[in-house]
């Protein structure tokens, strides 16, 4: 229909393995069908493989040219394929263990956009009613992992008859198979051993990586939450730490194989399986409304340098009391000087002047500042000098 006419040229790329990761636009697929979208935004996990099966069903269609093999794996699958053509010819008939999993004739990634009517969110707001969910959420990338290669199908083969036994892998740890299931090792219980062949696995490329909550979604007092996202194929190496993105997911619980998930018990840790991830840049958050710069992102335009302390407290002038009259006070030059932070803090508001009338002359006041007093000491002294 008109989705084949949309993705045409992309298929013709991806049956001739130019292009590896095809994003679906979900708001392409609602012009078509919105309930399908609803659909596939409740449940991403199932409707990837949906899609992908579907994809793969029609990528021999758009096979124009032979196809100039990439990488092993690549001749690996067309001669197995080359022998299963042989084997249906001559009326052979695989068990379903023997049967090629469709994840290893893939070579194509499979990734949806959401809709843009979605709305994005914000960590914390990811909960336990997301668990399954294709949402998007905004943030700041805190640590990257390095990419390394990830098994997604192990093959093995059998010691005793030959027969190749594939075993889909989709948790972060899988037990490895050891005993032939197939039908001629299972009569003849013969106890064919199996060996994983690295050569004839398929392997995707694999990134963790941690997002962090910006600091405007923080609330006021609260800390900065995280979520670990996984990302896969083409995805990696797209984020770096300290970008703003915006990574649309699927947001499932991590499953734990054997005596961890025992320990584990009910309780399960998630991470976001990212489908798209867009950096965010000036335009795009401009858009959003939050138009005033936040403190990290002053931080990074001026280079990573903490913010800048206070300004050092000025030198307080000294009380007129303790100047000579000569020197007129500063508190009552015109440009009052400005009540440093340190004044406002412990007196709880700018020191006033002292007032400038002079001190009562008295037996105290002796230094030669006081006028009056030194002049009524000289007069008192005076005469009985003479
Ligand atoms: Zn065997």
């Amino acid at each position: 229909g008109k989705k084949d006419f949309l993705y045409r040229d992309q298929l013709v790329s991806l049956a001739h393995r130019e292009q590896v990761a095809l994003y679906v636009d979900l708001d392409e697929v609602a012009e078509e069908d919105p309930e399908l979208v609803d659909a596939v935004c409740e449940n991403a996990k199932r409707y990837v493989r949906l899609f992908a099966d579907a994809v793969h069903e029609l990528l021999p269609q758009h096979k124009e040219r032979e196809v100039v093999h990439k990488d092993v794996l690549d001749v690996y699958i067309e001669h197995r394929l080359m022998l299963e053509q042989r084997g249906r010819d001559t009326g052979e008939t695989h068990s379903p263990q023997n049967q090629y999993p469709p994840e290893l004739l893939r070579r194509f990634e499979l990734y949806f956009k959401a809709p843009s009517g979605s709305k994005a969110r914000v960590i914390r707001d990811v909960k336990a009613d997301c668990i399954g969910k294709l949402v998007t959420v905004r943030g700041i990338v805190t640590r990257v992992t390095e990419v390394k290669p990830m098994m997604v199908v192990a093959t093995y083969s059998c010691d005793q008859c030959g027969a190749e036994t594939y075993q889909p892998i989709q948790s972060p740890t899988f037990m490895p198979l050891f005993m032939c299931p197939s039908q001629e090792c299972q009569t003849n219980r013969s106890g064919g051993r199996l060996y994983l062949q690295s050569r004839g696995s398929k392997f995707i490329k694999f990134q963790e990586l941690k997002m962090q909550e910006h600091s405007d979604q923080v609330p006021v007092g609260h800390l900065p939450r995280s979520i670990s996202v996984a990302v896969h194929g083409e995805n990696t190496r797209l984020a770096q730490p300290g970008d703003h993105v915006s990574i649309t997911g699927v947001f499932l619980p991590l499953l734990r194989a054997g005596f961890r998930q025992m320990a584990q018990g009910l309780i399960s840790e998630t991470y976001l399986e990212a489908h798209r991830i867009v950096k965010m840049n000036k335009s795009e958050e401009d858009e959003l409304g939050s138009g005033e710069l936040t403190e990290d992102e002053l931080r990074q335009i001026t280079g990573d340098t903490p913010p800048t302390l206070p300004p050092p407290i000025a030198p307080h002038p000294l009380p007129p009391a303790l100047l000579g009259p000569g020197e007129p006070p500063q508190l009552h030059s015109p440009v009052a000087p400005p009540a440093s932070p340190l004044d406002v803090l412990s007196a709880g508001q700018p020191r006033s002047p002292p007032p400038t009338r002079p001190v009562p002359c008295g037996t105290f006041c002796q230094p030669p500042g006081c006028a009056e007093g030194g002049a009524a000491d000289r007069g008192g002294t005076g005469p009985a000098r003479g």
